[in-house]
Protein backbone atom coordinates (compact mmCIF):
# COMPACT_ATOMS: atom_id res chain seq x y z
CA UNK A 1 0.00 0.00 0.00
CA UNK A 2 1.36 3.30 -0.83
CA UNK A 3 1.91 5.93 1.81
CA UNK A 4 -0.74 9.15 1.95
CA UNK A 5 0.11 12.46 0.95
CA UNK A 6 1.29 14.72 3.23
CA UNK A 7 -0.69 18.01 4.13
CA UNK A 8 2.17 20.57 5.33
CA UNK A 9 1.02 23.34 6.41
CA UNK A 10 4.54 25.46 5.73
CA UNK A 11 3.76 25.66 2.15
CA UNK A 12 0.00 26.87 2.60
CA UNK A 13 0.71 29.47 5.21
CA UNK A 14 3.62 30.66 3.29
CA UNK A 15 1.31 31.78 0.15
CA UNK A 16 -1.11 33.24 3.07
CA UNK A 17 2.20 35.14 4.36
CA UNK A 18 2.69 36.90 1.17
CA UNK A 19 -0.87 37.68 0.25
CA UNK A 20 -0.92 39.55 4.03
CA UNK A 21 2.28 41.24 3.67
CA UNK A 22 1.01 42.80 0.44
CA UNK A 23 -2.57 43.72 2.24
CA UNK A 24 -0.69 45.08 5.21
CA UNK A 25 1.55 47.19 3.39
CA UNK A 26 -1.34 48.43 1.13
CA UNK A 27 -3.92 49.54 4.32
CA UNK A 28 0.02 51.04 6.01
CA UNK A 29 0.29 53.94 3.22
CA UNK A 30 -3.30 53.87 2.82
CA UNK A 31 -3.94 54.64 6.22
CA UNK A 32 -1.01 55.93 7.72
CA UNK A 33 0.19 53.25 10.09
CA UNK A 34 -0.12 49.84 10.56
CA UNK A 35 -2.87 47.33 11.60
CA UNK A 36 -2.67 46.57 15.24
CA UNK A 37 -2.92 43.59 17.04
CA UNK A 38 -3.59 43.14 20.65
CA UNK A 39 -2.86 39.57 22.55
CA UNK A 40 -4.20 39.70 26.19
CA UNK A 41 -3.36 37.16 28.27
CA UNK A 42 -3.94 36.45 32.15
CA UNK A 43 -1.94 33.95 34.33
CA UNK A 44 1.50 32.98 31.52
CA UNK A 45 0.93 29.45 31.40
CA UNK A 46 4.18 27.89 28.86
CA UNK A 47 2.58 26.37 26.92
CA UNK A 48 0.61 29.00 25.67
CA UNK A 49 3.29 31.39 25.90
CA UNK A 50 4.71 29.44 23.48
CA UNK A 51 1.88 29.40 21.14
CA UNK A 52 1.27 33.44 21.59
CA UNK A 53 5.15 34.32 21.00
CA UNK A 54 5.02 32.80 17.92
CA UNK A 55 1.70 34.84 17.13
CA UNK A 56 3.48 37.95 17.85
CA UNK A 57 6.66 36.95 16.12
CA UNK A 58 4.72 36.04 12.87
CA UNK A 59 2.82 39.30 13.10
CA UNK A 60 5.77 41.37 12.82
CA UNK A 61 7.17 40.05 10.26
CA UNK A 62 4.62 41.32 8.31
CA UNK A 63 4.40 44.48 9.15
CA UNK A 64 1.45 44.20 11.71
CA UNK A 65 1.95 46.19 15.01
CA UNK A 66 1.44 43.01 17.67
CA UNK A 67 1.53 43.99 21.76
CA UNK A 68 1.04 41.95 24.50
CA UNK A 69 -1.54 43.00 27.14
CA UNK A 70 -0.83 41.09 30.33
CA UNK A 71 -3.27 41.24 33.11
CA UNK A 72 -2.69 40.75 36.77
CA UNK A 73 -5.36 39.94 39.80
CA UNK A 74 -4.95 38.76 42.97
CA UNK A 75 -7.97 36.34 42.42
CA UNK A 76 -10.44 35.20 39.85
CA UNK A 77 -12.84 38.55 40.36
CA UNK A 78 -9.89 40.62 40.24
CA UNK A 79 -8.76 38.97 36.89
CA UNK A 80 -12.19 39.29 35.41
CA UNK A 81 -12.54 42.78 36.04
CA UNK A 82 -8.86 43.74 34.76
CA UNK A 83 -9.75 41.41 31.24
CA UNK A 84 -13.05 43.48 30.86
CA UNK A 85 -11.47 46.52 31.25
CA UNK A 86 -8.44 45.64 28.97
CA UNK A 87 -11.10 44.40 26.63
CA UNK A 88 -13.11 47.53 26.60
CA UNK A 89 -10.17 49.78 26.31
CA UNK A 90 -8.71 48.44 23.48
CA UNK A 91 -12.11 48.25 21.48
CA UNK A 92 -12.08 51.85 21.81
CA UNK A 93 -8.39 52.39 20.47
CA UNK A 94 -9.13 52.73 16.90
CA UNK A 95 -5.34 51.48 16.70
CA UNK A 96 -5.83 48.23 17.75
CA UNK A 97 -7.73 46.62 14.78
CA UNK A 98 -7.87 42.52 15.98
CA UNK A 99 -7.83 41.09 19.89
CA UNK A 100 -7.06 37.66 20.93
CA UNK A 101 -7.38 36.26 24.53
CA UNK A 102 -5.61 34.11 25.65
CA UNK A 103 -7.50 30.25 26.01
CA UNK A 104 -8.21 28.77 28.37
CA UNK A 105 -8.75 31.23 31.38
CA UNK A 106 -7.68 31.01 34.78
CA UNK A 107 -9.76 28.91 37.03
CA UNK A 108 -13.00 30.98 38.11
CA UNK A 109 -12.71 33.84 35.39
CA UNK A 110 -15.97 33.52 33.58
CA UNK A 111 -16.27 32.78 29.89
CA UNK A 112 -19.27 34.33 29.15
CA UNK A 113 -18.05 37.69 30.65
CA UNK A 114 -14.57 37.86 28.58
CA UNK A 115 -16.02 37.07 25.19
CA UNK A 116 -18.89 38.99 26.00
CA UNK A 117 -16.74 41.98 26.03
CA UNK A 118 -14.61 41.82 22.91
CA UNK A 119 -16.14 43.58 20.23
CA UNK A 120 -17.43 41.43 17.49
CA UNK A 121 -15.93 43.41 15.19
CA UNK A 122 -11.77 43.29 16.32
CA UNK A 123 -12.57 39.38 17.13
CA UNK A 124 -10.59 37.50 14.93
CA UNK A 125 -10.68 34.56 16.69
CA UNK A 126 -14.07 34.22 16.67
CA UNK A 127 -14.70 33.81 20.26
CA UNK A 128 -18.29 36.35 20.12
CA UNK A 129 -21.16 34.60 20.25
CA UNK A 130 -22.19 36.83 17.34
CA UNK A 131 -19.63 35.99 14.99
CA UNK A 132 -19.82 32.33 16.01
CA UNK A 133 -24.02 32.96 15.75
CA UNK A 134 -23.24 34.17 12.20
CA UNK A 135 -21.24 30.81 11.68
CA UNK A 136 -23.84 28.87 12.99
CA UNK A 137 -26.36 30.76 10.80
CA UNK A 138 -24.08 30.19 7.45
CA UNK A 139 -23.49 33.91 7.18
CA UNK A 140 -20.08 35.61 7.11
CA UNK A 141 -18.61 36.21 10.58
CA UNK A 142 -15.30 35.63 11.82
CA UNK A 143 -14.23 31.92 12.31
CA UNK A 144 -11.93 30.76 14.63
CA UNK A 145 -8.63 30.42 12.87
CA UNK A 146 -7.95 26.78 13.91
CA UNK A 147 -11.40 25.24 12.47
CA UNK A 148 -10.48 27.56 9.20
CA UNK A 149 -7.00 26.05 9.09
CA UNK A 150 -8.98 22.82 9.28
CA UNK A 151 -11.51 23.66 6.17
CA UNK A 152 -8.63 25.53 4.20
CA UNK A 153 -6.26 21.94 4.61
CA UNK A 154 -9.23 19.69 3.94
CA UNK A 155 -9.56 22.11 0.35
CA UNK A 156 -6.11 22.21 -0.48
CA UNK A 157 -6.36 18.06 0.09
CA UNK A 158 -8.18 18.01 -2.96
CA UNK A 159 -11.43 15.87 -1.95
CA UNK A 160 -14.85 16.57 -2.83
CA UNK A 161 -16.27 18.26 0.16
CA UNK A 162 -19.97 17.80 -1.42
CA UNK A 163 -21.94 14.75 -0.26
CA UNK A 164 -18.75 13.36 1.34
CA UNK A 165 -19.09 11.20 5.30
CA UNK A 166 -17.33 13.22 7.55
CA UNK A 167 -16.92 13.26 10.79
CA UNK A 168 -15.51 15.78 13.07
CA UNK A 169 -14.08 14.58 16.60
CA UNK A 170 -14.42 16.89 19.28
CA UNK A 171 -17.42 19.09 19.71
CA UNK A 172 -15.12 22.25 21.05
CA UNK A 173 -16.94 25.80 20.79
CA UNK A 174 -13.03 26.79 18.66
CA UNK A 175 -12.65 23.79 16.88
CA UNK A 176 -15.77 21.19 16.36
CA UNK A 177 -18.88 22.33 16.33
CA UNK A 178 -17.81 25.95 14.10
CA UNK A 179 -16.20 23.27 11.78
CA UNK A 180 -18.85 21.17 11.66
CA UNK A 181 -20.82 23.69 10.47
CA UNK A 182 -18.56 24.68 7.84
CA UNK A 183 -18.87 21.18 6.50
CA UNK A 184 -22.44 21.28 6.74
CA UNK A 185 -22.29 24.19 4.52
CA UNK A 186 -20.24 22.85 2.15
CA UNK A 187 -22.58 19.85 1.77
CA UNK A 188 -20.69 17.33 3.53
CA UNK A 189 -22.83 14.99 5.57
CA UNK A 190 -20.86 15.45 8.81
CA UNK A 191 -20.97 13.36 12.39
CA UNK A 192 -20.09 14.80 15.33
CA UNK A 193 -18.06 12.27 17.52
CA UNK A 194 -17.29 13.24 21.02
CA UNK A 195 -15.94 11.64 24.78
CA UNK A 196 -19.64 9.95 24.87
CA UNK A 197 -19.70 8.35 21.21
CA UNK A 198 -20.10 4.53 21.85
CA UNK A 199 -18.15 3.09 18.64
CA UNK A 200 -15.80 5.45 17.56
CA UNK A 201 -14.13 3.20 14.68
CA UNK A 202 -17.22 2.46 13.50
CA UNK A 203 -18.46 6.20 12.77
CA UNK A 204 -14.44 6.80 11.61
CA UNK A 205 -14.62 3.77 8.96
CA UNK A 206 -17.52 5.16 7.36
CA UNK A 207 -16.12 8.75 6.39
CA UNK A 208 -14.27 10.45 3.57
CA UNK A 209 -12.47 12.67 5.85
CA UNK A 210 -12.07 12.43 9.28
CA UNK A 211 -10.95 15.50 11.75
CA UNK A 212 -9.80 14.76 14.58
CA UNK A 213 -9.41 17.57 17.64
CA UNK A 214 -9.75 15.89 20.71
CA UNK A 215 -6.33 16.52 22.88
CA UNK A 216 -5.85 12.60 23.19
CA UNK A 217 -3.17 11.36 21.22
CA UNK A 218 -3.27 8.06 19.39
CA UNK A 219 -6.98 8.42 19.48
CA UNK A 220 -7.64 7.60 15.95
CA UNK A 221 -5.32 4.43 14.22
CA UNK A 222 -5.43 3.38 10.68
CA UNK A 223 -7.36 0.15 11.72
CA UNK A 224 -10.48 3.15 12.21
CA UNK A 225 -10.19 4.19 8.39
CA UNK A 226 -11.66 3.40 5.25
CA UNK A 227 -8.65 3.73 2.66
CA UNK A 228 -8.48 6.96 0.56
CA UNK A 229 -9.62 8.84 3.77
CA UNK A 230 -8.52 12.60 4.53
CA UNK A 231 -7.33 12.84 7.62
CA UNK A 232 -6.89 16.12 9.75
CA UNK A 233 -5.27 16.02 13.14
CA UNK A 234 -5.71 19.36 14.98
CA UNK A 235 -4.61 17.54 18.00
CA UNK A 236 -1.27 19.08 20.08
CA UNK A 237 -0.20 16.76 22.49
CA UNK A 238 3.58 16.67 24.39
CA UNK A 239 4.33 13.45 24.97
CA UNK A 240 7.02 12.51 26.45
CA UNK A 241 8.83 15.34 25.79
CA UNK A 242 7.87 15.65 22.01
CA UNK A 243 4.54 17.35 20.23
CA UNK A 244 2.22 14.62 18.80
CA UNK A 245 -1.18 14.71 17.59
CA UNK A 246 -4.42 13.00 18.33
CA UNK A 247 -3.95 10.59 15.09
CA UNK A 248 -1.23 7.13 15.36
CA UNK A 249 0.19 8.89 12.35
CA UNK A 250 2.58 5.78 11.11
CA UNK A 251 -0.46 3.39 10.89
CA UNK A 252 -2.59 5.71 9.45
CA UNK A 253 -0.67 7.15 7.09
CA UNK A 254 -0.43 3.44 5.55
CA UNK A 255 -3.91 4.01 5.04
CA UNK A 256 -5.02 7.34 4.36
CA UNK A 257 -5.22 8.92 1.11
CA UNK A 258 -4.16 12.25 2.54
CA UNK A 259 -3.11 13.34 6.12
CA UNK A 260 -1.65 16.53 7.93
CA UNK A 261 1.48 15.90 10.16
CA UNK A 262 2.17 16.96 13.70
CA UNK A 263 3.77 19.21 14.35
CA UNK A 264 3.57 21.06 10.59
CA UNK A 265 0.08 20.37 9.82
CA UNK A 266 -3.05 22.57 10.79
CA UNK A 267 -0.62 24.18 13.51
CA UNK A 268 1.78 26.90 11.02
CA UNK A 269 -1.55 27.25 8.66
CA UNK A 270 -3.72 28.36 11.54
CA UNK A 271 -1.05 31.21 12.43
CA UNK A 272 -1.10 32.55 8.99
CA UNK A 273 -5.44 33.02 8.94
CA UNK A 274 -5.31 34.63 11.54
CA UNK A 275 -3.23 37.12 10.85
CA UNK A 276 -5.42 37.15 7.51
CA UNK A 277 -8.49 37.62 9.94
CA UNK A 278 -6.78 40.67 11.11
CA UNK A 279 -6.40 42.39 7.82
CA UNK A 280 -9.69 41.25 7.24
CA UNK A 281 -10.66 43.35 10.13
CA UNK A 282 -8.66 46.36 9.18
CA UNK A 283 -10.02 46.80 5.99
CA UNK A 284 -13.75 46.61 7.33
CA UNK A 285 -13.19 49.10 9.65
CA UNK A 286 -11.22 51.48 7.81
CA UNK A 287 -14.12 51.16 5.33
CA UNK A 288 -16.63 51.91 8.04
CA UNK A 289 -14.77 54.77 9.53
CA UNK A 290 -14.31 56.48 6.02
CA UNK A 291 -18.76 56.05 5.88
CA UNK A 292 -18.94 57.59 8.97
CA UNK A 293 -16.51 60.55 7.98
CA UNK A 294 -18.82 61.18 4.84
CA UNK A 295 -21.75 60.87 5.94
P1 LIG B 1 -11.43 20.70 24.13
O1 LIG B 1 -10.79 20.00 25.28
O2 LIG B 1 -12.21 21.93 24.33
O3 LIG B 1 -12.40 19.64 23.39
C1 LIG B 1 -12.02 18.33 23.18
C2 LIG B 1 -13.15 17.59 22.53
O4 LIG B 1 -12.73 16.25 22.25
C3 LIG B 1 -14.40 17.48 23.42
O5 LIG B 1 -15.56 17.67 22.65
C4 LIG B 1 -14.32 16.06 23.94
O6 LIG B 1 -15.59 15.46 24.19
C5 LIG B 1 -13.66 15.34 22.79
N1 LIG B 1 -12.97 14.13 23.24
C6 LIG B 1 -12.09 14.03 24.28
N2 LIG B 1 -11.72 12.75 24.42
C7 LIG B 1 -12.36 12.02 23.47
C8 LIG B 1 -12.40 10.65 23.12
N3 LIG B 1 -11.69 9.74 23.79
N4 LIG B 1 -13.18 10.26 22.09
C9 LIG B 1 -13.90 11.18 21.39
N5 LIG B 1 -13.92 12.50 21.69
C10 LIG B 1 -13.15 12.91 22.71
O7 LIG B 1 -10.26 20.92 23.08
P2 LIG B 1 -10.12 21.96 21.84
O8 LIG B 1 -11.25 21.75 20.90
O9 LIG B 1 -9.82 23.31 22.35
O10 LIG B 1 -8.78 21.41 21.18
C11 LIG B 1 -8.72 20.10 20.64
C12 LIG B 1 -7.28 19.78 20.29
O11 LIG B 1 -6.83 20.70 19.32
C13 LIG B 1 -6.31 19.92 21.47
O12 LIG B 1 -5.32 18.92 21.34
C14 LIG B 1 -5.68 21.29 21.28
O13 LIG B 1 -4.39 21.36 21.82
C15 LIG B 1 -5.65 21.33 19.77
N6 LIG B 1 -5.63 22.70 19.23
C16 LIG B 1 -4.84 22.88 18.13
C17 LIG B 1 -4.74 24.11 17.54
C18 LIG B 1 -3.93 24.23 16.28
O14 LIG B 1 -3.66 25.33 15.83
N7 LIG B 1 -3.52 23.11 15.66
C19 LIG B 1 -5.40 25.29 18.13
C20 LIG B 1 -6.35 24.97 19.20
C21 LIG B 1 -6.40 23.71 19.72
P3 LIG B 1 -16.61 16.02 25.32
O15 LIG B 1 -17.24 17.24 24.71
O16 LIG B 1 -17.57 14.90 25.50
O17 LIG B 1 -15.78 16.33 26.53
Amino acid sequence: MTAARLLEGAPFATDIRAKVASDVEAFTVAQGRPPGLAVVICGRSAPSMVYLERILKGAAAVGVKAEMVDVEGEDAAEMEVGLTRALRRLNADPAVNGIIVQMPLPPGVRLRAVVDAIDPLKDIDGIHPLNAGLVRLGFEGFVPATAHAALEMIHRSGVEVRGADAVVIGRSAVVGMPLAFLLTKEDATVTVCHSKTRDLAEVTRRADIVVVAAGQPGLVNGEMLKPGAVVIDVGINVLEGRIVGDVDFESARAVAGAITPVPGGVGPLTNALLLSHLVRAAQRQASEAMEVAET
